[in-house]
């Protein structure tokens, strides 16, 4: 039987937005924009999409440029940081200037800078007040969590409507007066338009063939926007349909999800959002089976990946990390001669550790990975990126042999992630 499409989400929509982090140390190497994916992502929640994301410094000059070009081209329009206290923070001001509008003192504000000041037994500093200012017409939206209260504004520019929020720089702050202020009133702005999404994760096939083989049936869904986004050994179709009816958008969805869904048919692991080590998880419960594994070139990445999903003592028992051939022989019971005739890395190790874990560890399932990760110790006979991954069920070992490219980290990670799809295919 095919998996079904469970991942559908519907949710209001639709205008463009435009998110612009303000910061000159998001320009440096040091720190970066996270404020951003978290709008965004809380955003397409409410079916609203962003189609720009500006950084820019604390200059002025630069801030008023972003200010205009973001007011041209986006509804909604998000600022986060640069309503701090200090000189360099000029968010507010900007805003104000590109809209031709003035700032008022909100005075209720500016005796609560008082008062929280006399509590901590400090002298209110006189740059401090500038956090009471508010943009004529804004909403001041209050800001538990932190001193900047942000500011929520409809208005217009250039005779386009524009809904435009400032929010605080610091993550958490932004986050709290987002969720709290911002998000119940978009829900109550934006008109009734209906979103429907899914995404269909495949493994193990290379992202230029998945593409192909989705566009022959993407060309015949106009109003479907897809999208394909890809990490070693993980291709991830995202499907997006909108419609004024819930049940017209799923319709425009469904219908192209089948055809996908029969297109890569077992090869799709996930279509409600699920990880590949959820997946797994899910099915080595179900099964009553437990899994143990000895892992070489994957240090441990494998068992990493296992045990993030929360739950995973039902059925991961453990392993070993036997990165030297004495470990190997040891703990896993390894022949020695295998490992003088054959090498560590070879199909017949790669067996030997998976049977001799599950032995050792009593477990239904036992997983043995060796292999050459690079970029050092490869040779003509065994290159980098060869990477044998064995499973044991304590009849019969099935092992795989595979040439990997890329750097250490895509090697380690794609043998991770074909460990994980051997056992998907098996238990399934
Ligand atoms: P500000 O409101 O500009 O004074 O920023 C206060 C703090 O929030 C600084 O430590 C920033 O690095 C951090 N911050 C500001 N903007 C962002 C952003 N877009 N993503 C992550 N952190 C940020
Ligand atoms: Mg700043």
């Amino acid at each position: 039987m095919l998996p079904s499409h469970k991942g559908f989400r519907f949710t209001l929509i639709t205008v463009n937005a435009e998110i612009v982090a303000v910061g000159s140390e998001l320009l440096t190497p040091f720190r970066q924009d996270t404020n951003s994916l978290f709008l965004t992502a809380r955003l397409n929640e409410l079916g609203v999409e962003v189609i720009y994301k500006t950084i820019v410094g604390d200059r002025p000059d630069h801030l008023l440029e972003a200010c205009r070009q973001a007011f041209t081209r986006a509804e909604i329009i998000i600022f986060s940081g640069g309503l701090g206290p200090t000189e360099d923070d000029l968010t507010r001001e900007c805003v104000a200037e590109a809209l031709g509008l003035e700032l008022r003192r909100d005075h209720e504000m500016v005796t609560a800078l008082y008062t929280r000041a006399a509590n901590m037994r400090v002298k209110l500093a006189e740059n401090n007040i500038k956090q009471a200012d508010y943009i004529a017409g804004a909403e001041v939206l209050k800001n538990p969590r932190g001193t900047a209260p942000g500011q929520w504004l409809e208005t217009e520019y250039e005779g386009q409507k524009r809904l435009i929020m400032l929010l605080p720089g610091p993550p958490h702050e932004m986050e709290g007066v987002f969720t709290e202020h911002c998000i119940p009133r978009l829900e109550a702005a934006l008109p009734e338009v209906h979103l429907a999404t899914c995404e269909l994760k495949i493994a193990m096939v290379p992202e230029s063939a998945a593409d192909l083989r989705a566009a022959k049936h993407y060309k015949n869904f106009p109003g479907v926007e897809t999208t394909i986004l890809a990490k070693p050994g993980e291709v991830q179709l995202h499907l997006k349909a909108r419609a004024a009816s819930r049940e017209e958008a799923e319709a425009r969805l469904d219908k192209l999800a089948v055809l996908l869904e029969e297109e890569f048919a077992e090869e799709i692991f996930s279509s409600g959002g699920e990880s590949m080590e959820q997946i797994v998880g899910y099915f080595l419960q179900m099964r009553g089976a437990t899994l143990a594994v000895a892992e070489s070139c994957t240090g441990g990445l494998l068992g990493e990946r296992i045990t993030s999903v929360p739950g995973s003592s039902r059925y991961f028992l453990g392993g070993a990390l036997v990165y030297s051939d004495q470990l190997k022989m040891e703990f896993c019971g390894v022949p020695p001669l295998l490992l003088k005739s054959d090498g560590a890395v070879s199909r017949t190790v790669a067996a030997a550790l998976a049977e001799g874990i599950r032995q050792r560890c009593k477990s239904s399932l036992g997983i043995g990975i060796t292999g050459v990760a690079g970029p050092g110790g490869g040779t003509e006979e065994k290159p980098v990126g060869l990477v044998y991954i064995a499973l044991a069920d304590g009849k019969h070992t099935e092992v795989v042999e595979r040439r990997f490219p890329g750097d250490r980290e895509r090697i380690r990670w794609f043998a991770s992630q074909l460990a994980l799809e051997m056992l998907r295919r098996k238990l399934r």
